[in-house]
Formats: structure tokens, sequence, C-alpha cells
């Protein structure tokens, strides 16, 4: 008899037997509210009707050509409709797969342009799972543990987690610009340092935003020295923040952009994106994969930035986001374990911390366990003292308020004689 993989090892005993808008409706004849969303990726709902369509489409039509021999209409579309969203300047994409992939394909084109070995990354950053993806990670031991040596030349400088620290949000970001300065007189030279990398929104690392004065820290220190600002909009981007991308939040703009999740509903592409100068310092054929924008997930991307558009998605993220954010303040006043409430547009979360001020990663993962007990998925992340709520991008506002008296009926079994 075979058997999944332990390392298959499931946050919940959810199996699913199919799926629509914010519903998941398991083979045990029960539905879910999902505010995982698969990890931030089917913003526009399970199975839109529209992304369904064009996917039907489109295996009908062309299912695979390699980019590097064939070029297919999918992509190219998508590519004009991406250039619709992207910041002034940033007039170039390149496609691959998964998110790593973006990252990994990111780190390589900022060495090349630069032809400096070093990045930089943050306390509590996720970047993913690859060798060199895990190596600018620091969200938890997990990714990096036993899998040494993972990749040299990255070097981490602190973030701006204001509530761990117990400071102000200015005192946090005063403090971490300074030893950043530090870093690079006493670790990583500017001229040994190719790019930063950072999360418009910290995600697995805690679902913090990232103050905007330290982004413009960050780009005033990268214009300076001439290194490339590579920001991750891989869980941030495509409206999920209640803009069309995490780092609108500031007025900065980045050299290099990756982008995964939810472009394509749940379909597997990611892209990174840059200046066409930028991008031309790397070789044709040395990036990339078999599979990188595959036909199908790029025609789904152009309907899922369809519905985006038409749905007025990111206004929705932005006012239900403000619905959730309430609500989840309203738990936070019921409940002192509740020690931190934040998050930008539908990428929400609130925080655990014991009595005595440490985080509370037991409370955490029990609320997790609990809320499935009341339809409700949701997901960690932090130390798993973190519960994080992320749902589609299509959500009303009835099921905003639905999820809160669920994750709140989830809360009181779980403290219940505790307070
Ligand atoms: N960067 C960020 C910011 C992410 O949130 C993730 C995935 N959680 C990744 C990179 C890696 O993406 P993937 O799992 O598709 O490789």
């Amino acid at each position: 008899m075979t058997a999944l993989s332990p390392l298959l090892k499931q946050a919940t005993p959810v199996v699913v037997d199919h799926a629509e808008g914010c519903w998941i409706h398991g083979t045990d004849g029960r539905r879910y509210l999902d505010f995982t969303a698969g990890i931030g990726v089917t913003s526009t709902g399970h199975c839109h009707p529209r992304v369904v369509e064009a996917a039907r489409a489109q295996v009908g039509t062309v299912i695979h050509a390699q980019y590097t021999t064939v070029m297919h209409k999918p992509l190219l579309e998508l590519t004009d409709k991406l250039g619709e969203v992207l910041p002034p300047g940033i007039d170039s994409l390149f496609y691959a797969n998964s998110g790593s992939e973006a990252v990994e394909a990111a780190m390589r084109l900022a060495r090349m342009a630069t032809g400096r070995p070093n990045i930089i990354a943050f306390h509590g950053g996720f970047h993913g799972r690859t060798v060199a993806t895990a190596s600018m990670t620091s969200s938890g031991t997990k990714f990096r543990s036993g899998y040494a040596p993972l990749m040299a030349g990255v070097h981490f400088a602190p973030y701006p987690t204001a509530y761990r620290y117990g400071w102000d949000v200015d005192t946090a970001v005063d403090f971490c610009l300074r030893e950043l300065d530090f870093l690079f007189q006493t670790v990583s030279s500017p001229q040994d340092t190719a790019a930063m990398i950072i999360e418009p929104v910290l995600g697995e690392g805690g679902y913090i935003p990232t103050p905007p004065r330290f982004l413009e820290g960050l780009r005033e220190r990268a214009d300076r020295h001439e290194i490339l600002l590579i920001a991750d909009e891989i869980q941030s981007g495509v409206g999920r923040t209640g803009k069309f991308w995490g780092h609108q939040h500031s007025t900065v703009v980045p050299d290099i952009m990756t982008i995964a999740k939810g472009v394509a509903s749940g379909f597997p592409i990611s892209a990174i994106a840059a200046p066409t100068e930028l991008m031309s310092t790397a070789w044709p054929g040395s990036q990339g994969g078999t599979y990188g924008g595959n036909a199908v997930a790029a025609a789904a991307a152009v309907a899922t930035l369809d519905v985006v558009r038409d749905e007025a998605l990111v206004d929705n993220a932005r006012d239900r986001g403000a619905s959730l954010h309430a609500a989840l303040r309203g738990l936070a006043s019921a409940h002192p374990r509740i020690g931190d409430v934040r998050g930008l547009g539908l990428m929400q979360a609130i925080e655990f911390t014991a009595p005595d001020g440490t985080p509370d990663v037991a409370t955490g993962h029990a609320v997790q366990h609990a809320a499935v007990d009341q339809g409700l998925l949701l997901l960690n992340c932090g130390l798993g003292n973190v519960v994080r709520i992320i749902p589609p991008l299509v959500v009303t506002d009835e099921q905003i308020a639905d999820g809160a008296a669920r994750l709140s009926a989830a809360i009181e079994a779980v403290l219940q004689g505790e307070e």
C-alpha cells in the first residue's frame, strides 16, 4: 500500500470535493468558508466562471508551446494586461511557474546586472523553499535547518517589527535603517551588494505591513549605492492589500518585482517584472524552464486580471479589508490574548501573545484547529502564533461577518476557562 508522503502533513483534515467562490465543499459533506484562498492564490474565488471558461477554451487550442521556441498568444496578451498595471519604467516581463522560481530569477538577474555577489534580505522574510530562496528566508528555521549548506552571499538585516520590539513604528524604522547602514560598513559593502529583497507586507513571517518610511529608506540607499531593490509581491500583489501592488502603499518604485499566486486564480504561473534595460543584461535561455509561462495558466491569468478590473476587486479588497480589520479589532478587545491586529486590505492577521509577553504558538495552532470545527479555514504564520485571514478578493461583507463570528466561536472554544 502506498501513501502520501509524511512531507505532505496537513494542517486540517479537510479533503476538498469541489469549491466555488469563498466556499470549499469537503468530501465529509460539510462546507467550509475558505479564508486561506489556497495561500493567497484564489483571488477571484474558487472556479470563477470566466477563469474556468478561459482555461477550458485554451486547453482545446494550445496547451503548451515552449516560449524559447514558439511564442503563444496568451503570454503576449498577459504581457499587455500586466503592462497596464505595472509601475512606470517597469516595462518588461519574464515568466516562470512558481513564486520561488520568480524570486530566484530576480536574484540571478540582480547578480548578472550588477556583477556583485551579495543579497540583503530582512528578518522574518519568506521568499521560497528552493536552496537559493530558502537562503533568503528567515521566517522559520524549518526552511533552513538540516538543508545546509545554503547559498552563500545572503546577509540579513533587521525588519521593523515594531510590535515585537515593543517600540513605536518610527523608532523601529530608525533603528533598522541605522543597522542596515552598519551592515553596509561591516558585512556587505555596497560594492559587493547586488540587491535588497523585501516583501511590501511581510507574509509568512507574520503579516506585517512594511512601514512606507522603511521602504523609502531602502529606496534612497539603493539609489545612493546603485543597489537594486526587489519587491517580492508574490503574496501582496494583484489587489490583495487594497492597492494593485503592495509597494503602492508607499511612494517607492522597485527595480524588480516578483509576481505569482493571485495573478492566475490557482494556475501555476509567475513572473518577474523590470525595466527592459535591466532585463537585457541576462543571457536569453539562462533563466526559466520547460513549463515557464504555460499557455493555459497564462490564459487563466488574463481572465483573472479582467475579473479583477471588471469586478473592482482591488477596491473590494480595500473596503472588505476595512470591515475585516474592524471585526478583528472587536475580537481583540474581547480577548486579551490577542496582542496585535494588523494588515492591509484582505491581508489581515491577529497575533496571540501569552500573559508573559511571549509568542503564544499553542493558542495560534489551537485556534486554527478549532476554526475547522466551526466550518472556517484559516492559516497560521509567524512562529504559529499569528492567525492570518486571507479570503478570496470576491468576499462579501456578509461573508466577512460570518467568518468573524466563526473565528470568535473558535477563539472562545480554545480560551474558555483560560482567561
Ligand atoms: N515569496 C513570497 C512573498 C511568498 O509568500 C511565497 C509563497 N508563500 C513565495 C515567495 C514562494 O512561492 P512558491 O511557494 O510559489 O514557490
